[in-house]
């Protein structure tokens, strides 16, 4: 099932801004997956000696540009931020801004491969309730939103994240390069839903947690994953641009970047299986985010965090 928005929702198109907030050891190439170097983010902690921290210089540039646009956004932070940058998430907190979930070490739970679980539901939904609690202390916030770690995203996840109370989740990419997710998604397109139970495709219930898919970019029936992120590093705003745009046709949209996607520093060489990983970041990148935030606010889209659209729509 598909939403219907409210009044004020409709006059204007919507798009959620969406930051993720991780660092360079975060990824799924250095730890928390079947082929990472490390094996989660403490065996990281144990045996790197080094300077770890390049997130919170990025992070603060993110803060003064969205005031620079007047902008509020959704972060979506790995909940063990809080214990290595003190201050970092309550000072993105105090800025104003949402506090959501993107779990507690950014480790997958789901095999890229199989798409099978990669740890039991009760074991998910302690740590995950943990991370909220970490969360919800230090932001002082409630925490209701919640991003998969790599966006890999099982339908029993979402389950599980309504039994612990979450509103939306927010990590569903329909596409045709990849899917990440246990489902086909068969009818899901980029507008919010409410997936069947135990799935992720569309439901006819309406139920307590909502979907917010990613946005693409259908050429011929090919489409083109548009959300940012990565993509937006390898494929340049343009593109990212023209599929939110078309996506904004068929209801709201959303954009995404990573704090350290704009460091101008080099990251620790490491990572198994993604040698161009972060080839092209910084300066470059954070030009593509300013244009595409200035083009979006001159077609009079509203830029703004999950929360405030979940006001409305319950
Ligand atoms: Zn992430």
């Amino acid at each position: 099932m598909q939403l219907k928005m409210g009044e004020r929702m409709r006059e204007s198109p919507i798009v959620f801004l969406t930051i993720d907030v991780e660092d360079w050891y975060h990824i799924p190439s250095v730890t928390g997956s079947p082929f990472s170097v490390y094996t989660d983010v403490e065996e990281f902690f144990q045996k790197w000696q080094d300077r770890y921290d390049y997130l919170t210089e990025p992070t603060k540039r993110i803060l003064n540009l969205l005031d620079e646009f007047n902008l509020r956004a959704t972060f979506f932070v790995v909940a063990d931020v809080i214990e290595h940058y003190p201050g970092l998430v309550e000072n993105i907190a105090e800025n104003g801004h949402e506090i959501a979930c993107h779990g507690l070490h950014h480790e997958i739970y789901i095999h890229p491969k199989t798409k099978r679980p990669l740890l039991t539901k009760e074991e998910f939904k302690e740590r995950t309730k943990n991370a909220r609690k970490l969360l919800k202390k230090e932001s002082k916030q409630r925490i209701m939103g919640y991003r998969a770690p790599g966006a890999y995203i099982g339908g029993w996840m979402v389950d599980t994240l309504e039994e612990l109370g979450f509103r939306y989740d927010s990590s569903v990419s329909v596409n045709s390069l990849y899917n990440k997710t246990d489902s086909n998604l068969q009818g899901v397109s980029t507008i919010p839903y409410y997936p069947k139970k135990g799935s992720l495709e569309c439901g006819s219930e309406i139920r307590k947690i909502l979907e917010i898919p990613w946005p693409y970019l259908d050429i011929l029936g090919f489409k083109l994953p548009t959300a940012g992120g990565p993509m937006l590093r390898f494929l340049g705003a343009r593109v990212i641009l023209m599929g939110i745009k078309q996506s904004l046709r068929r209801g709201p949209a959303l954009f995404y970047f990573h704090p350290i996607d704009i460091s101008n520093e080099k990251f620790p060489k490491i990572g198994n299986k993604r040698p161009l990983y972060w080839s092209i970041k910084g300066e470059i990148v954070e030009k593509r985010i300013r244009y595409i935030l200035r083009k979006l606010l001159d077609m009079r889209v509203n830029l703004i965090p999950i929360s405030e659209y979940m006001e409305e729509v319950l």
